[in-house]
């Protein structure tokens, strides 16, 4: 077995053993999966994707994929926090200068640091692309005024990936983004979210009241974040989401499943809910919801390894796909599931919550069309 395979194996494992079994309490109690997050460290998950010269896996988009179905099947709140944290760790091994990444990859490849995305801002909402803060030249340092929102991991993390417009921009894409360590004065986590779904990934906005930033902390040269955003987080980010609604759309279908087998009626003679064949027709319809989408996920996986352009129209549409997915399948599930789902302890009406959240995580399902429409029509995206 390689490292990788090891690791993935390891995950697989904690994620079963260990996480699924904690999920309804992470839910229950709203509180943040430390004990989990730290025992992805321990087994050197969070280094999956840090380059192998920095202590890590160097693991590509398509293991961190596996790594978060697997996560998201057991516990969507974990997996929300580690696909944030991969995201943040792309974009510093990508863009972050030597110091930057000396600093900062080795201790994450140990399991000691967290990292997460902190983008969006209630002045854009899920136009992500376009924040309106701005950075302030002083002298020789830099200033940042800055109010975050939904940042997962608010708190929690030891740093932050940090979108501002560069100072004196010369429009709304005219980006910079800054590695901001956790604890830097200035620097205010609100209240928290409180979500209907991932309970535990900590999202709370942050404010940045005059945040004084070093040119040496920002990741890739001035005015390029934009293109950061596109070429870095992006495909990360999209890929990941799809793999965690997947993982929840499975974890809904094998709950339907269970249920529609073990459920016996006695007044019909014993017959079971599996033996009916309106219900063997929306399993079917569940279950092929979820293959389509695994293997979408799986092509788009393949391609982005290959530079092929096209690919950027399947990085847009598998997250909107695997996000209709775990709606269509996680809804379903909720109704062959009767009482049983509906009830707070059976564990689905969890998994149905968890599976809202990826159409309204920016770029939201509608947005994604709008610009895959624009794709397919030859109408510039921006
Ligand atoms: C669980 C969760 C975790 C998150 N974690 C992070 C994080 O770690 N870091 C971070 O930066 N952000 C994070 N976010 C924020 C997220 O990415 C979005 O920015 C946020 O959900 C957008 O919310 P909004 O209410 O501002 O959307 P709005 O912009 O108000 O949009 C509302 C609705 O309008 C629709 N809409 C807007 N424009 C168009 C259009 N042109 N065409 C069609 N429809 C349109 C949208 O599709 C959406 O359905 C997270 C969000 C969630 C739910």
């Amino acid at each position: 077995m390689t490292r990788i395979q090891e690791l993935l194996a390891e995950n697989e494992r904690l994620a079963k053993e260990l996480f699924a079994p904690r999920a309804d309490e992470v839910d229950r109690s709203r509180s943040f999966p430390r004990k989990n997050i730290k025992e992805l460290g321990q087994a050197g998950l969070l280094g999956l994707t840090v380059p192998v010269e920095f202590g890590g896996a160097g693991g590509n988009i398509g293991d961190a994929a596996q790594a978060l179905e697997a996560l998201g099947q057991a516990c969507a709140s974990t997996a929300m926090v580690t696909l944030m944290h991969y995201c943040g760790t792309a974009v510093i091994a990508a863009k972050g200068s030597n110091a930057l990444k000396q600093s900062f990859l080795p201790i994450i490849a140990r399991g000691g640091h967290l990292t997460t995305l902190a983008f969006s801002e209630a002045g854009s909402g899920g136009h992500f692309y376009m924040p309106v803060s701005e950075v302030t030249r002083n002298g020789e340092g830099l200033r940042l005024r800055s109010q975050k929102t939904f940042v997962t991991s608010a708190g929690e993390a030891d740093s932050y990936v940090v979108s501002t417009r560069k100072a004196n921009a010369s429009g709304p894409t005219d980006l910079d983004l800054y590695l901001v360590k956790a604890g830097t004065p200035g620097f205010e986590v609100g209240k928290p979210f409180e979500g209907m779904g991932l309970a535990g990934n900590a999202s709370a906005p942050m404010k940045l009241d005059d945040v004084e930033l070093r040119d040496e902390d920002r990741l890739g040269p001035q005015g390029t974040g934009f293109q950061t955003m596109m070429e870095v987080v992006l495909p990360n980010f999209q890929v990941g989401v799809a793999a965690v609604s997947l993982g929840i759309a499975g974890t809904a279908l094998q709950f339907s499943t269970a249920h529609v087998t073990g459920r016996k009626y006695e007044h019909a003679g014993g017959i079971s809910l599996a033996a009916i064949p309106r219900v063997q027709f929306l399993t079917a319809e569940m279950a092929l919801e979820l293959r389509s989408a695994r293997a979408y996920l799986a092509e788009t996986i393949r391609r982005a390894g290959t530079g092929d352009p096209e690919v950027m129209l399947d990085i847009l549409g598998i997250k909107a796909r695997a996000a209709e997915a775990a709606l269509a399948v996680a809804s379903r599930a909720m109704t062959l599931g009767g009482g049983a789902a509906y009830g707070r302890r059976g564990g689905l009406e969890r998994v149905f919550r968890d599976a809202q959240a990826a159409s309204v995580m920016a770029p939201t399902t509608d947005v994604l069309k709008e610009f895959l429409g624009k794709a397919c029509l030859g109408v510039p995206l921006f």
